[in-house]
């Protein structure tokens, strides 16, 4: 793994998950069903959770759905998942969590807005409401800014001073301060009502790369809450990967970040656990965390005029994500494992024997043979029409003789 140095921060539980300090950055997700709906919302967690969210945030944004929270819980519990999950308050936070002890009691951390929940209001009540169902029920809040609905009056009077100075800053850089500003400044206010550092996240969300790299380094520099990572509103595909992979690359190579979330827009019936995934594979390709054994695939070229190599990269990938689960449950440290699957000979033994298994398989013209590699040595010689059934087998095998059996593991 990378050694990074990561940002000093005090730590923060979450349910049965620490977050910040010396603890692994924690990946997080986000339902989209509606939280009153108790079945949709359960099977979602489920598959988030099984998917590899650490955390997993639903809406709370009504009393039907506030009433939903303590038998989506019950019924995850039953279930045998131990997620914890969190609400996302906005506008009516405080009318909830106080109607609804059920559910302030289910929830492992509270979502708060400071920008919409003490909106047109010239005093804090609402604020203070949420802080105190916090403190009462001993959770932790993530005070989350976002710039879609950055604190209006608050803006406008740094506006306004910035107005004032002999030579005044653009708007971005007020806006960007402003969101530093809301963070710390609520943070401050819920410390004040009773909340302690160490129950406080804090995150300010944009969804601009530059602006979001700015707005955390600026953070980072001037409070040791853990932060929770985002590109807010990504977007949909590629696009939404990679900006959120070049945000978070750059700040989580710096050391500031303790929570991340990849906040794609699914295709119209998508996988919702994508953005786990992806998250997942930023920290993994940074050499942060290891989840699941990583394929290396040549792009493939003019030496390579089948696709039989693009389908066995991807066969082998499938199964390696199918047999995590079991794997992981049965395996110590099976996630480090590299298989390389390569194209043809120019850079297919190479790879291969920087991988614990590696084919090269044959390009256009070569020999129909596919050289195996074993932790960097020739193993074997793979032929015919079962190459890729074979390959597995040699996993399959490379698995059980290299990672300890956790109960043994356990019993020493
Ligand atoms: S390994 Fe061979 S097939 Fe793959 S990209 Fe390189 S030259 Fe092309």
């Amino acid at each position: 793994m990378a050694n990074l140095l990561r940002r000093k921060t005090v730590t923060c539980t979450v349910g049965n998950v620490r977050v910040g300090s010396d603890a692994p950055i924690v990946v997080q997700s986000m339902t989209n069903t509606d939280t009153a709906d108790i079945a949709s919302t359960v099977q979602q967690v489920a598959a988030l959770a099984k998917a590899g969210s650490e955390l997993v945030r639903v809406t709370v944004n009504t009393e039907e759905a506030a009433a939903a929270v303590a038998p989506i819980a019950d019924q995850l519990e039953k279930q045998g998942i131990t997620v914890p999950i969190v609400g996302d308050f906005h506008y009516n936070g405080h009318l909830l969590l106080k109607k609804f002890p059920e559910c302030a009691r289910a929830l492992a951390k509270y979502r708060i807005n400071p920008g919409n929940v003490s909106i047109g209001r010239k005093n804090d009540d609402n604020f203070a409401t949420m802080i105190e169902v916090a403190v009462e029920n001993q959770k932790p809040v993530r005070i989350g800014v976002n710039w879609g609905s950055l604190d209006q009056a608050l803006l406008t009077r740094m506006m306004d001073e910035n107005s004032r100075l002999a030579e005044p800053q653009d708007a971005r850089e007020v806006t960007m301060e402003a969101m530093v500003v809301s963070a710390l400044n609520s943070a401050k206010l819920a410390e004040k009502y009773g909340l302690r550092p160490d129950q406080i996240i804090l995150s300010a969300k944009v969804s601009g790369v530059q602006d979001l790299v700015d707005v955390y380094r600026s953070l980072a520099a001037r409070c040791n809450y853990p932060l929770h990572l985002g590109l807010t509103e990504a977007g949909m595909g590629a696009k939404g990967i990679v900006a959120s992979s070049a945000a978070l690359g750059v700040l989580l190579q710096e050391g500031i970040g303790d929570t991340i979330r990849v906040s794609l827009t699914p295709a119209p019936g998508g996988d919702r656990t994508e953005e786990v995934r992806v998250a997942q594979q930023i920290l993994q390709s940074m050499g942060i965390r290891s989840f699941t054994p990583q394929v290396t695939a040549c792009p493939g070229c003019g030496r390579t005029t089948s696709t039989f190599f693009q389908e066995m990269a991807e066969q082998i990938q499938t199964y390696l994500r199918e047999q995590m689960p079991e794997w992981k449950g049965r395996y110590v440290g099976v996630e480090e494992m590299k298989v390389a699957v390569m194209g043809c000979v120019v850079n297919g033994p190479g790879e291969s024997k920087h991988a614990s298994l590696g084919i090269s398989l044959p390009g256009t013209f070569e020999e129909p043979k596919a050289p195996v590699y074993i932790d960097g040595r020739l193993f074997t010689t793979l032929k015919g029409d079962h190459i890729v059934a074979e390959f597995i087998k040699l996993v399959d095998e490379y698995v059980e003789s290299h990672y300890a059996a956790r109960e043994e593991v356990a019993a020493r």
